[in-house]
């Protein structure tokens, strides 16, 4: 069990390292595979197109034919529209006209746009002469036949399955759901819905950790809340170990008299502790029972939503299967006061971040940075990062800010 210090980015390498990527995978259709991850490589096995077809609607022609003819008027010899075909090949001087995405005809080789021809009874006056293959897509020229289309560990989404309508599929392989298990743990906590004693606060950390984690489509089973009592956690945590992938709880991994999360967890399997120097944040447990992970959480609201979201976020995705464990998204701004600290830890400061006339962006901090004041986060619309060597900035300065929701 270490007790330094870890930067965030240590402790993001440790918890990467401990999740390992699920197996099991499952066929399910297009249609509900939006932000799932895909599980084995998508292989073109037809062209798209599948012939040369018009871009435009206008009118397939032999440029050949154009030559020397400084007014060209052409005979047209039928009409094609897409989901047709023109049953003879182009005629020497004519032209069939066209629609988008029909099929080219034999031996024509541009498309003239509607908008630079004249129709004249029976036949298409010219107004623009086209370059040769103008106006024509070509065959396989989007997807050819071998193609890897989308990789292995791509999270899926609307442009992807749209891609795999377009070969004709209507299931895909993906990773089977993550089971996640979420759990608050603390005697002071009563449910919101039910009747609280007077010495009793409403719990919000499962909501949240459970909002959180819906967005990466997580299969979330709930334990409710649970008492600092450790016969009643050890029972809990024996059942999580065997009914999910990975447990986040929140609360008791502290140092306080009622802590017992970390000691049952290493009771029952393996336990690392770590104190991360984020702020707010800090304690953050990470263990194994059988094969389930264990996540422990600081009870506190704003650090358990900022520790699941920069700690719990990447081991997901990466249980998910996903290959790449995206950065969060981070932008530069510039900071509107003046500010004073403690250098040390990694801040996440609550701030409202706007549009400045420039086209970046302002960043406010508030005044009131305590880690207990959970409307912090509701009035926020980013986290502010302060680097751990930073202990004072100055107005205007540049600082990075992590948006909430955009
Ligand atoms: P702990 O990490 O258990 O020491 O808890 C730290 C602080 O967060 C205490 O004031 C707890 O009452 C509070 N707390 C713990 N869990 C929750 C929760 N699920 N919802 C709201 N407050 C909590
Ligand atoms: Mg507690």
């Amino acid at each position: 069990m270490s007790s330094h210090w870890l930067s965030l980015e240590e402790a993001l390498t440790k918890a990467l390292d401990a999740a390992k990527a699920i197996a099991d995978t499952e066929q399910v259709s297009t249609f509900d595979a939006n932000n799932r991850v895909l599980a084995q490589d998508v292989i073109a096995h037809i062209d798209v197109p599948p012939w040369n077809n018009s871009a435009m609607d206008g009118y397939a022609i032999n440029v050949e034919d154009l030559k020397d003819d400084c007014s060209p008027r052409l005979e047209v010899q039928g009409v094609i529209t897409a989901g047709m075909k023109a049953d003879e090949p182009l005629q020497k001087g004519k032209a069939f006209k066209i629609m988008t995405g029909a099929p080219m005809p034999a031996n024509a080789n541009a498309v003239v746009m509607v908008e630079n021809t004249s129709s004249e009874n029976g036949a298409v006056l010219i107004n623009k002469v086209p370059r040769l293959q103008e106006n024509i897509r070509k065959k396989a020229n989007d997807i050819a036949c071998g193609d890897t289309l989308i990789s292995k560990g791509t999270r899926l989404h609307a442009e992807h399955l749209m891609l795999l309508s377009s070969q004709g599929s209507s299931t895909v392989e993906v990773f089977r759901k993550l089971r996640v298990g979420v759990v608050a743990t603390g005697s002071e906590l009563a449910a919101p819905g039910e009747t609280r004693e007077a010495t009793q606060i409403f719990e919000s950390n499962r909501v949240g950790v459970s909002s959180i984690l819906q967005n990466e489509n997580v299969e979330l089973i709930d334990f409710g809340i649970v008492a600092d009592d450790e016969a009643s956690l050890r029972a809990l945590f024996v059942e999580a170990s065997e009914r999910v992938d990975v447990m986040v709880s929140s609360g008791g991994v502290s140092v306080g008299d009622a802590d017992y999360v970390k000691d049952i967890i290493a009771e029952l399997g393996a336990i690392d502790f770590w104190k991360v120097a984020v702020k707010p944040g800090k304690p953050f447990a990470l263990g194994q029972i059988n094969n389930a992970l264990f996540c422990g959480l600081p009870g506190n609201p704003v650090s358990s939503f900022v520790t699941a979201k920069l700690l719990v976020v990447p081991i997901i995705k990466k249980m998910q299967g996903e290959s790449k464990v995206h950065e969060p998204f981070l932008v530069n701004a510039s900071i509107t006061t003046s500010l004073k600290r403690r250098a040390g830890r990694r801040d996440f400061q609550r701030a409202t971040m706007v549009k400045n006339a420039q086209g970046g962006w302002d960043v406010t901090p508030f005044k009131t940075q305590s880690s207990g004041v959970m409307t912090s986060i509701t009035s926020a619309n980013c986290l502010m990062i302060v680097h751990e060597n930073v202990s004072e900035l100055k107005k205007g300065d540049t600082v990075q800010v992590m948006p909430l929701h955009f």
